[in-house]
């Protein structure tokens, strides 16, 4: 298997485990749920073989319950696989904010980050990068009263 296939497969792993901390679910039904959520289509022969090592693993307990017409397996989380759910959860946060902070600036004024609709001005030759044109005519005004100041001896 191609290494970035691998890569991607953690990923359907990963939500497998996390649609499984939201509510109990059969096999078909996580099939179906990743595919809306997440558009990723789900093989059942990686899911079921998933599943049983989540099962053997204590991170999963199965039960048959009536689906429809006739019983199917109905996976549930365990308290183990309730706190993989957790690192998973932390895991993702911490690699989406990664993803997002180096493109972040900083307000050379009041020192926020700028998500969107960052103004930026040269002062005296500098290109400074504010949140708004406002915080650009604060450090404008500051910049000009400490000009004014005395030189201290
Ligand atoms: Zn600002």
């Amino acid at each position: 298997m191609m290494f970035d296939e691998d890569v991607a497969l953690d990923m359907i792993r990963s939500s497998i485990v996390l649609l499984l901390s939201e509510k109990p679910l059969h096999g078909y039904g996580i099939m179906k749920e990743v595919e809306t959520r997440i558009g990723r289509q789900v093989n059942p022969s990686l899911l079921y073989p998933f599943l049983k090592q989540l099962e053997k693993n204590g991170l999963v307990e199965s039960t048959r319950k009536p689906v429809g017409k006739k019983p199917k397996n109905v996976y549930e989380l365990t308290v183990t696989g309730k706190k993989l759910a957790t690192r998973i959860y932390k895991r993702i946060a911490s690699m989406v904010s990664m993803a997002i902070e180096p493109n972040l600036s900083v307000c050379f004024h009041c020192g926020c980050k700028i998500y969107e609709g960052r103004y930026q001005e040269t002062i005296d030759g500098k290109e400074r990068t504010f949140c708004c044109v406002h915080c650009a005519q604060a450090y404008k005004n500051e910049l000009s009263s400490t000009a004014q100041l005395p030189e201290e001896n």
